[in-house]
């Protein structure tokens, strides 16, 4: 029974780390006039009110995205889909990772998103609607396993589990080291929460023994959302990294190192 609903913390810190640089790295892809693959095994519902019940329950967004908008050019592809999807939605409306992909991606290009419950899932078919986008309401790593390797080959995988499931933490990287095997040129992101127990620290030094081309760990620590919350940081873990994004993930740390 999957309980776990990103509504509650749409827009916080570990968003605005993770959704910057999956911009960064679909706009960086999409410079090349070739079309690109973009697979997401844990897509939520793309869309989010920041002025909801759930949203305001938890205020994560107001010590996230409120604070780090600012820290974006107007020309950064995370600024753009923000305000595209506000000017679309609405001035509290906040883009769920298939949403950021969506905007940034071109009528070439195919994109998979995997979503396991129903309700999230139907609200992701509702958004999805009309932008070419395949919504699978599956386990997220069976149809990245049986989608690799994707047609066309060029393209980003991105796994963002809520890691309800505490064996998740062992199996990803079984998981991504067979993803790369079959699709070697894929760009696999996989984003992790840094908490304070560090459940993280044993996969990371799994997945850093397998010494990955291209690989890049970024993790940004921040200020729990609130007193004895869990999660002080976020890290993206990424294979086959492309040129150039240690440069945007150092500008993000001085951002965050600025938070205190
Ligand atoms: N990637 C989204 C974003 O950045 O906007 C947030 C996704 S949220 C962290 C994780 C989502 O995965 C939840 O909506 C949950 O219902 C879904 N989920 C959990 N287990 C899953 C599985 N095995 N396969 C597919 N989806 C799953």
């Amino acid at each position: 029974m999957l309980s776990y609903q990103h509504i509650y913390h749409a827009g916080n810190l570990a968003d605005v780390q993770k959704h910057a640089l999956l911009a960064w790295m679909l706009d960086y892809l999409t410079r090349k006039d070739k079309p690109i693959s973009y697979i997401e095994t844990h897509a939520g519902r793309a869309l989010y009110d920041l002025s909801s019940a759930e949203a305001r329950k938890t205020g994560e967004a107001a010590s996230g995205i409120d604070i780090a908008r600012g820290w974006f050019a107007p020309d950064h592809p995370y600024t753009r889909v923000l305000s595209a999807v506000q000017k679309d939605q609405g001035p509290s409306s906040y883009p769920g990772s298939p949403r950021i992909a969506v905007d940034l991606l071109r009528p070439m290009d195919s994109v998979h998103l995997a979503e396991l419950h129903p309700q999230e899932a139907q609200a992701l078919r509702t958004a999805m609607r009309g932008t070419g986008a395949k919504v699978h309401v599956q386990d997220g790593f069976e149809m990245a396993q049986s989608l690799a390797p994707p047609e066309p080959r060029r393209g980003l995988l991105l796994i963002d589990p809520s890691y309800e499931i505490k064996s998740d933490y062992a199996r990803l990287p079984g998981i991504i080291t067979k993803l790369h095997r079959k699709w070697n040129v894929g760009v696999i992101a996989l984003w992790y929460p840094i908490l304070k127990d560090g459940a993280h620290r044993q996969m990371l030094r799994a997945l850093e023994a397998q010494t990955f081309p291209g690989a890049l760990r970024h993790e940004v620590t921040f200020p729990p959302a609130r007193d004895g919350h869990r999660m002080i940081g976020s890290g993206l873990f990424v294979v086959n990294a492309p040129f150039g994004l240690a440069d945007e993930a150092a500008f993000l740390d001085r951002k965050f190192a600025a938070l205190g």
